[in-house]
């Protein structure tokens, strides 16, 4: 299959409501993570661009579920950062609504990315996002960021406190990345092109 040309990327609409929310036969990549996980880092590297989803938004601003269409052939649909400490218990309660919303919606989903960081323990927040793109029955592949935070020595053992704090069933692919440095592109671009026919 040939190749996902990622140098076709084009921002497609911010949805906050269930209505804009994107239902299509072209399959989505939809990714997670805590605010400052370095989500809109990972979706640059794999576009091979510095600042297609914005970096270092300030966290919690924007409680939008993000649609890009890249080479017209894949979603990649960005969720909303959660964890942030210093939004309003409005703006909690708002991305906990429209999270509700879009979990609970079916066929949005074809392949969910959850992003934590490589260096922690996940915490009780990625927990629950990592249950919800479980319950929703969609493939799931998890990415821990910031490797090159870690020492060599570190990657094991972090990895598998991991997979055990989320409870991954063994074939929930695990995929050690850096954002920065690029390891682990290659990875996820392949269960990405999964997805594709
Ligand atoms: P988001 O809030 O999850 O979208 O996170 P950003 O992509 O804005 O990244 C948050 C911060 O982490 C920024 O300062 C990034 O430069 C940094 N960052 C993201 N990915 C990596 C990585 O793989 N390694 C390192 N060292 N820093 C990273």
């Amino acid at each position: 299959m040939a190749a996902l040309n990622v140098n076709k990327a084009e921002f497609i609409k911010s949805a906050a409501s269930p209505n804009q929310f994107i239902r299509s036969s072209t399959p989505s990549v939809v990714f997670a993570g805590k605010s400052n996980v370095g989500k809109s880092s990972v979706i640059n590297r794999m576009l091979n661009r510095k600042n297609f989803a914005r970096v270092g938004a300030s966290p919690g601003k924007t409680i939008h579920v993000n649609y890009f269409l890249i080479d017209g052939r894949v979603y990649f649909v960005d969720l909303p950062g959660y964890g942030y400490a210093k939004v309003s218990q409005a703006e909690r309660d708002r991305w906990g609504k429209l999270m509700e919303q879009f979990f609970a919606s079916e066929g949005l989903i074809d392949l969910g990315v959850m992003i934590v960081d490589a260096r922690h323990k996940p915490t009780a927040d990625d927990v629950t996002m990592a249950e919800w793109f479980k319950n929703s029955g969609c493939r799931l592949v998890v990415v821990a960021n910031k490797l090159d935070k870690l020492k060599k020595s570190e990657i094991e053992p972090n990895m598998a406190l991991i997979r055990q704090t989320l409870d991954l069933p063994e074939e929930v692919l695990l995929i050690p990345f850096s954002a920065e440095k690029g390891q682990g592109r290659d990875a996820l671009m392949a269960e990405i092109m999964k997805e594709l026919s």
